[in-house]
């Protein structure tokens, strides 16, 4: 367990240092900010979609390790994803986050942050980028903080 953990920290550490898919996106089909007031997260995240699959993401993140990290693994996770699938990956995340889901497997590597449910304001920091990116595809013009 405790080398589980570490090497879940490792990744964690290793994404929030050198961000995958990190940039801006010129034209994306659609973009948003978001903003974790709480920890002062700010995320703003870049889509290129083509026919409801996700063909390629980005995103620009100033804020702690977990909240960089989790935009980072995220756009790993859902890139050639459809819109459905990234829907049903953000249910999935974050029933692990907040109610403790044993989705593991589903998740991938994603479950790493999955340890974050027991510090409640770490959890903001992981699921910044997800509410970011549900709200930049449903196209909602609301604002996009944790609170
Ligand atoms: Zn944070």
């Amino acid at each position: 367990m405790d080398s589980m953990r570490e090497l879940y920290q490792e990744l964690i550490l290793d994404h929030g240092r050198h961000p995958r898919n990190a940039g801006v996106m010129d034209a994306p089909s659609c973009q948003k900010d978001g903003y974790n007031p709480l920890c002062g997260d700010k995320i703003t995240l870049y889509l290129a979609l083509e026919a409801g699959n996700i063909v390629d993401i980005k995103f620009d993140a100033n804020g702690c390790a977990i909240s960089v990290a989790s935009a980072s693994l995220m756009s790993e996770a859902l890139k050639g994803k459809t819109l459905a699938e990234a829907h049903e990956l953000f249910a999935l995340f974050h029933a692990a986050v907040i109610d403790g889901a044993d989705n593991n497997e589903a998740l991938g590597k994603l479950a790493v942050l999955a340890g974050v449910k027991t510090y409640p304001a770490r959890v903001k920091c992981a699921t910044l980028a997800w509410h970011t990116l549900i709200a930049a595809v449903d196209n909602s013009d609301k604002e996009v903080t944790t609170e």
